[in-house]
C-alpha cells in the first residue's frame, strides 16, 4: 500500500492498541488484519485481498493460515519471510488451501503475510436481494484450530454504486460504492451484508437492539421480535451480564433460509423468513443467540464447547422461566435430559471421535442439565453470581469454571459439580 496509507494505518492501529488496552477487551496486542473485499453481487462472485500481520511482540517463527479451497488463490505475498510454501491440507471434514510462512527468529519489524483469492460464496450465503460475508460464511483465512482469536480488523467493501453494505459496527465516511468499518473481533467474523435496500428500526431503551432486514419490508412479526429482543437483553443485563451489560445490540434478518448464529460484536444473524417469537422454540433460539455476547469463549473443537453452547442453551431457559413460563422451562429440559441420555461425559470430550449428533448431545444438551442441576443444588442467587463471574471473566475452561464455582459456592461444590461433568 502507498506510504500515507500505511502510517495512517500504523496509526490507527496504535489508536485501537491504546482503546483495546483500556477496554474490558483480553489484554495483549491482537494480530492486525486489513481485509480489502471487493464483490459483485449479481454473479456472487468476490476478489478478496487478506493481509495478516502480528504484532512486533510476537515473534512466532512460523504461521499458518488455512483458507477455503473452493476459493482460488492467485497470490501470496510474504515480506521478509525466509520460506513460505503453499499446499492443499485435510483440516476436519474438509480440504483447505495450507499457507505456512518462517520468519527469522529475529525480527525487527512485524511479520507479515497477504493472500489474495477470489471466488463465488457459497451455499446459504446469497439469495437475489443480499450477500451474507460473516461468521458462517467461510470467506476468510484463519489460523488452524484459532477461527476466534481475536484480530483487529479493517473491512474495506468495494461494490457496485447501486448497493449499499452494513456490518456489526457502523461504517466510516460512507461513500458510494466503498464501505470501511473497523473493530475487533474473532478472525472469522468481520461481518458485511451487501443489498441495494436495506430495512431498518431500532428500540429505544438504554440498550438499544436494532433490526435489519432485506429482501420484505418490516412486518409485525419484526417488531415483536424487536420487542422480545429488547426484554431478553434487559433480562440478561440484570442476571448473567451484570458485570459486562449489553449497551446495544444488531439482530440481522437477511432471509436466505440457511441458519441462525450469534456474532461475538454484539449481533447475530437469523436467516429464518417465518421466525416468529410467539413460537417458544424460535423465542429460546433468539435468546440463545443474544446470549452468546457472554457465552463465547469455550473453544468449540473440544471439550471447552459446552462453555458456549450449554450456557447460552440454559441462558434461554432462564429467559423464559423469569417471563413465567416455569411449564415451558422444564419441558425443554426434560426434552434435552432425554437426548442426553447415555451420551458420554462432557469431562474430556473428543467431538471428533463420533459423528456430528454426538456434539449436540454432550456439549448442548447434558451440559444444560448439569447447569441445571448446579442452579437447583445452590439456588438462583448464587448462580446468578457463579455466571455473571463467568461471563465477566470471559472464562474459557472449564477448569477455570470450576475454580469460579469454588470461589463463590465453596469446595464441596466444586466436587459435585466436577463428579458430574466427569460422569
Ligand atoms: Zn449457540
Amino acid at each position: 500500500m502507498p506510504r500515507e496509507e500505511a502510517y495512517a494505518f500504523a496509526m490507527k492501529y496504535l489508536l485501537l492498541l491504546l482503546i483495546a488496552c483500556c477496554s474490558s477487551l483480553p489484554s495483549g496486542a491482537f494480530p492486525l488484519v486489513h481485509i480489502r473485499l471487493q464483490v459483485d453481487p449479481v454473479t456472487h462472485s468476490f476478489t478478496c485481498r487478506y493481509r495478516f500481520t502480528l504484532p512486533v511482540s510476537d515473534t512466532t517463527s512460523v504461521v499458518n493460515l488455512h483458507l477455503n479451497r473452493a476459493f482460488t488463490l492467485h497470490r501470496v505475498r510474504t515480506p521478509r519471510a525466509v520460506q513460505g510454501h503453499v499446499t492443499t491440507a485435510r483440516y476436519l471434514s474438509d480440504t483447505v488451501h495450507h499457507v505456512q510462512v518462517r520468519y527469522a527468529s529475529h525480527p525487527q519489524r512485524p511479520r507479515e503475510l497477504e493472500l489474495t483469492y477470489s471466488g463465488t460464496m457459497g451455499k446459504g450465503q446469497f439469495n437475489d436481494q443480499v450477500a451474507i460475508f460473516s461468521g458462517h460464511s467461510n470467506w476468510l483465512p484463519f489460523r488452524p484450530y484459532q477461527e476466534y482469536e481475536p484480530v483487529m480488523y479493517e473491512l474495506d467493501v468495494l461494490v457496485p454504486a447501486a448497493y449499499q453494505v452494513r456490518s456489526t459496527v457502523p461504517a466510516e465516511r460512507p461513500r458510494s460504492g466503498h464501505w470501511v468499518f473497523h473493530g475487533t473481533t474473532p478472525a472469522i467474523e468481520p461481518t458485511a451484508l451487501i443489498a441495494q435496500q436495506f430495512y431498518q428500526m431500532m428500540s429505544s431503551p438504554a440498550a438499544p437492539v436494532s433490526v435489519i432486514k432485506t429482501g420484505v419490508a418490516l412486518a409485525q412479526p419484526d417488531t415483536a421480535m424487536l420487542h422480545q429482543a429488547d426484554a431478553i437483553v434487559a433480562f440478561y443485563n440484570r442476571t448473567i451480564g451484570r458485570e459486562d451489560p449489553l449497551t446495544q445490540f444488531t439482530i440481522f434478518l437477511p432471509g436466505t433460509n440457511y441458519e441462525g448464529y450469534g456474532l461475538r460484536a454484539n449481533a447475530a444473524v437469523i436467516t429464518y423468513t417465518d421466525f416468529n417469537v410467539t413460537q417458544p422454540a424460535d423465542l429460546l433460539i433468539l435468546a440463545h443467540e443474544i446470549s452468546h455476547k457472554w457465552w463465547a469463549y469455550g473453544s468449540f473443537h473440544d471439550e471447552n464447547g459446552w462453555l458456549s453452547e450449554a450456557f447460552a442453551t440454559y441462558s434461554s431457559l432462564l429467559y423464559i422461566q423469569s417471563r413465567g413460563d416455569e411449564a415451558g422451562y422444564k419441558a425443554e429440559l426434560a426434552r434435552l435430559a432425554e437426548t442426553a441420555a447415555g451420551a458420554p461425559p462432557i469431562w474430556g470430550f473428543n467431538r471428533y471421535a463420533y459423528p456430528f449428533p454426538m456434539y449436540r448431545r454432550v456439549i448442548y444438551n447434558k451440559g444444560t442439565g448439569i447447569l441445571a442441576a448446579l442452579h437447583g443444588r445452590v439456588g438462583t442467587e448464587l448462580f446468578l453470581t457463579i455466571l455473571a463471574h463467568t461471563a465477566a471473566q470471559k472464562t474459557s475452561t472449564t477448569l477455570g469454571f470450576l475454580a469460579t464455582v469454588e470461589q463463590v459456592a465453596g469446595p464441596e461444590i466444586q466436587t459435585w459439580l466436577r463428579s458430574e461433568l466427569q460422569r
